[in-house]
């Protein structure tokens, strides 16, 4: 609980402003309710009204075209032999790839887009995603289902599939009047512009048609969507507050099934829940030489004492002239590969006072040294962490990292970067405070759809703009 007790005079909103339903049972899933109740302070961003009953929508629309229903079967029928199935519940399936972070914003982007296009979303399920997260939409699952007939062949989704749009548009092999079975969208870092854009209106109009698609994307690529503006007039409405919507949407999505919770809770309540303030950081180290730096050491301490999130250091003397009332004990939650980062932070707070005589606790639940992505304890842990550190108060994270994106986002925080690194030099300023908490899609189309051809994709609308924590391009919803 926070501060160790639940305060019985202020109700909390186990539904989060609507956002959930209510019908779910409770033991099964217990962090989708329960977060809102004893962890989280309430979030000051509100799901509209229009986003509520949208969910409620989609969720009767994925129970009636779900697994195991009668119009999956009908849908998945000669889906092998190419037949093009004309049935009216549509589809989008997600395919695994890359870390954890980059996986949950891309469910987020595809389950956005599924929303818009009133699409079903089911999830690659070869993998641990159902050891890490309970199913969201009530009475059916979100699990793409072992048999699904175009699963064998995952190894021909990419760029040079004929089926991959992009592909397609480039070879002008698309013909409008034609309706094709399935699709495969490429929406990776390596993307051209023709892959991009699948989004765009001219785009849309034949993707539409297409019962079928196939997605595998490593990137945040929602804040492209605004750029249609037909999906804009839609997404005003259900996001009003233009920079939740991953808050909002990983809030109703990404519930950590019982295991996970269990160490989200117990590493709480044993070390963060006592302290009257939490600093979350998140030190991600992008060269293949990864480990322990000097230069990235320097540069959290740096960030962290000039915006004043942690004290300064003072001798002796100096410590017994300042006199504080009551101390202050301030928990700060290292999350790193690296565990030599908090033994650092840890060994600077204990050897010496702080100039506000400040108790400053200092942990790291894990070192893993190395990402091992798809080993579920590894990938658990991962998310546990994310978690934890969206329960902080104040959160620093390393510039380009989707495992830091999901943290403050999910948190409603909004970060303070740290800039990456060039050679062994810190950079100067170190980082740079975020006026949005949302994800930034890092490598989005250079320009915009259709009216807005060659127009930089930053300078479209005022409210999708150059995310503050890369050099080039990036887009940001502000
Ligand atoms: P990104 O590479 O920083 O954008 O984040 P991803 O989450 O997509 O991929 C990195 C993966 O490496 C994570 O999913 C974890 O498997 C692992 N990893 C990276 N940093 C940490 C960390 O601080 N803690 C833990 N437990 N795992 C981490």
């Amino acid at each position: 609980t926070i501060n160790g007790s639940r305060e019985p005079d202020t109700p909390r909103d186990k539904l989060i402003g609507g956002l959930l339903t209510a019908d779910f049972d409770e033991s099964s899933c217990l962090s989708r309710y329960h977060q809102s109740l004893f962890y989280r302070k309430p979030s000051p961003y509100k799901p509209s009204e229009y986003l509520v009953s949208k969910l409620r929508r989609y969720e009767i629309l994925h129970k009636r075209c779900g697994p195991d229903t009668k119009a999956y079967k009908e849908a998945t029928k000669n889906l092998g032999n190419d037949e093009i199935y004309v049935g009216d519940c549509r589809y989008i399936v997600w395919l695994a790839g890359y870390g954890l972070g980059n996986r949950m914003l891309t469910i987020a982007s595809v389950f956005l887009y599924a929303l818009l296009t009133e699409r079903i979303i089911l999830v690659d399920n070869r993998k641990d995603v159902s050891d890490l997260f309970c199913e969201p939409f009530p009475g059916t699952s979100w699990l793409l289902p072992l048999d699904f007939p175009l699963m064998n062949y995952t190894y021909r989704y990419n760029k040079e599939y004929s089926r991959c749009y992009g592909t397609m548009l480039s070879n002008n092999a698309i013909n409008s009047t034609s309706v094709l079975p399935h699709l495969y969208l490429h929406i990776l870092h390596d993307s051209r512009d023709h892959d991009k854009m699948f989004f765009c209106q001219n785009d849309q109009s034949l993707i539409d048609k297409v019962p079928w698609l196939i997605v595998k994307a490593n990137v945040y690529f929602a804040p492209s969507l605004w750029l249609n503006q037909d999906f804009q007039t839609e997404l005003v409405k259900l996001f009003p507050q233009k920079e939740t919507v991953f808050h909002h949407l990983a809030r109703y999505l990404f519930h950590p099934t019982n295991q996970v919770w269990a160490m989200v809770t117990s590493y709480y309540n044993a070390h963060l829940s006592r302290a009257d303030e939490r600093l979350g950081i998140q030190i991600r180290v992008f060269r293949n030489d990864a480990g322990y730096f000097q230069h990235i050491m320097d540069q959290v301490v740096s960030c962290t004492q000039r915006e004043k999130l942690l004290p300064e250091l003072t001798t002796q003397e100096e410590s017994k002239v300042n006199i504080s009332i009551s101390p202050k004990l301030e928990a700060v939650l290292v999350v790193s590969l690296y565990p030599e980062y908090s033994e650092r932070l840890k060994n600077m707070f204990w050897r010496q006072k702080t100039s506000t005589r400040e108790t400053i606790k200092v942990y790291q639940p894990s070192g893993e040294r190395v990402q091992q992505t798809d080993k579920k304890l590894h990938d658990q842990k991962a998310l546990a962490e994310m978690y934890l550190l969206s329960l902080t108060d104040n959160i620093v994270t390393s510039a380009r990292s989707t495992f830091g994106y999901v943290s403050y986002s999910l948190g409603g925080l909004k970060p303070w970067l740290l800039y990456q690194p060039t050679d062994l030099i810190t950079p100067d300023p170190p980082c740079v405070r975020s006026t949005s908490m949302e994800p930034c899609f890092l490598t989005p189309p250079s320009h915009g759809c259709d009216a807005d051809w060659g127009t930089n994709s930053g300078k479209i609308v005022p409210f999708v703009r150059h995310c503050e924590d890369i050099m080039y391009g990036g887009l940001k919803l502000y």
